[in-house]
């Protein structure tokens, strides 16, 4: 078997010294050894210089320099961290080895107690030292090849919110080098505004809880540019969390096209708006009897146009809605309200409704503070309310309730515990005994036109819509929107929403 190759440099004035240690060393069964010899430091340094040893044996006391004169020069050469030299030390001299050690020294051997396996257990440890981190420096390399040449931001931060790790696109999206980046906490590398919009979902990815979410951030060019970014938290062995992982991409260019998708939907939808109204008034004259008298046929025909042009009517009314909540032009206007009061009004808009499916409304709503566009709430819950009077049984109830997310433990399930936990906020529930909704479509409910079934919106007169508008008006509220449901037994919907806050004042408006 060939061993492997190894260089050692002795230094030390003494040949009695120098010739021991190059037979122990050739005696070694591990390495073979390319073996230099110098008797003075000078010597000893430009060799270093020149022939760059894995091990260099280092005698403290030479003629020209000690060991420690000897070390500070060598790190003036250029070598970084752990030099790999061992220091030869007389008896007695513990204390100047501990020296030498904390000079960048790897090891030492007392003179006079060096055997020849302490030697060649020395030489071999700093050898694998060497390869370890030569291993270490490669599989980093690897990882920083990987990183740069991705396309994303990608960081690793601390629990004190300091970034530890950052890829080279920080580079390009700060206009900072990464150096000055890591270190720095997120608040200093973000402005203050980009900053707070994030706040929440570091705490949540703090708490031990991945998150995803899309965000507008600065770019170095001035301009804010949209991304989607993910945090996954890193555990320690006992649980908690040690930091996390963040991973940002810039999805500015499907924001751009949804933005004018959505810009051509509201055109399209808002000259349709005339037109329709116009058609909508004519078929309630004409079934109004105004214009004379139909057939019965005609009487149906007619029925069925209204029917269908009253659906146009709600579908378009609602793409102009959700379209005027996600504009940026229009802000909600929140102010301090009274939680149990907008109940009220959403029931009282819905009261007729209820007669007409036979479905008692019963509310049950503490009177909490909330910062609120009262108008967009109400209509929020007008649109829960609806679909649960929609969705039940002729003869049952629909109950509404509000309650203070302190007191969920009481009034919420797990999913609603998990939601309010370390938030100060406000709990809406709309419950209802219809139908239910199958676990795979309780998210997809809330997309755009997601339904349980093709055929609901038809059945049921709706438009696919009003779950879609109740998501981006609590979300603009700062709070969440879920629904838990059982098949066949019915479903309810909560919301939260953060509890008016004095701090914030009346007016005004929270990032
Ligand atoms: P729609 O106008 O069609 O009701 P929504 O966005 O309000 O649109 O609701 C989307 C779909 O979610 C509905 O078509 C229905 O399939 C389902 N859904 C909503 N609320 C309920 C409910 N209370 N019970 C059962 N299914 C519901």
């Amino acid at each position: 078997m060939s061993l492997e190759q190894a260089s050692v440099l002795i230094i030390d004035d003494c040949l009695e010294d120098r010739e021991a240690y190059r037979r122990y060393l050739l005696q070694d069964d591990r390495y073979t050894y390319r073996i230099w010899e110098e008797e003075y430091g000078e010597q000893g340094l430009s060799a270093c210089d020149r022939l760059n040893p894995d091990v260099i044996l280092l005698d403290f006391l030479l003629p020209d320099i000690d060991g420690l004169e000897f070390l500070s020069a060598l790190k003036q050469q250029g070598k970084k961290g752990k030099l790999p030299v061992i220091m030869l030390t007389g008896q007695g001299n513990e204390a100047i080895a501990v020296r030498a050690m904390k000079s960048g020294a790897q090891d030492y051997l007392v003179k006079g107690d060096t055997t020849p396996e302490s030697l060649r257990l020395a030489v071999h440890h700093i050898i694998e030292m060497a390869q370890l981190l030569r291993q270490l420096e490669q599989s980093e390399e690897q990882f920083r090849l990987v990183t740069d040449a991705l396309p994303v931001l990608i960081a690793y931060v601390d629990a004190q919110q300091h970034y530890r790790l950052t890829n080279l696109a920080h580079e390009d999206w700060f206009g900072r080098r990464r150096s000055d980046i890591n270190g720095c906490s997120i608040q200093e590398v973000l402005s203050g505004e980009a900053y707070q919009q994030i706040c929440s979902y570091i705490e949540t990815v703090l708490a031990g809880q991945s998150v995803t979410y899309e965000t507008e951030m600065p770019h170095q060019d001035g301009s804010k540019r949209w991304v989607s970014t993910t945090y996954v938290p890193h555990f320690d062995g006992a649980g908690g969390v040690k930091g996390f992982f963040a991973l940002s991409s810039d999805i500015s260019d499907r924001k751009a096209i949804e933005r004018m998708k959505d810009e051509l939907i509201a055109v399209v939808s808002h000259e349709l708006r005339t037109p329709l109204t116009s058609i909508h008034g004519s078929l309630k004259l004409l079934a109004a009897g105004q214009l004379g008298q139909l057939s019965p046929e005609g009487q149906q025909m007619l029925r069925i146009a209204d029917e269908n042009t009253d659906r146009l009517v709600r579908l378009v009314n609602d793409i102009l809605d959700l379209q005027r909540l996600e504009s940026d032009r229009v802000k909600p206007d929140k102010r301090r309200c009274n939680a149990a009061e907008l109940v009220v009004r959403a029931v009282e808009s819905l009261q007729g409704m209820a007669r007409q499916h036979n479905i008692t409304l019963v509310s049950n709503a503490a009177s909490i503070p909330v910062r609120a566009d009262a108008d967009n709430i109400v209509q929020a819950l007008a649109n829960l309310l609806s679909n649960a009077i929609k969705f039940s049984p002729a003869g049952s109830t629909v109950e509404i309730t509000v309650s203070p997310c302190q007191a969920v433990d009481e009034v919420g399930s797990d999913r609603a515990q998990q939601f309010c936990q370390r938030r100060l906020g406000v709990l809406f529930q709309v419950k209802d005994r219809g139908r239910g909704i199958p676990a795979d479509k309780l998210e997809k409910i809330f997309e755009r036109f997601g339904q349980v079934d093709a055929s609901d919106s038809r059945q049921k007169g709706g438009t696919g819509l009003g779950l879609a508008i109740c998501q981006t008006i609590v979300r603009q509220h700062g709070g969440e929107i879920w629904v838990e449901s059982t098949l066949g037994e019915g479903s309810t919907f909560c919301f939260t929403l953060p509890e008016f806050d004095l701090d914030f004042g009346e007016g005004g408006d929270i990032a």
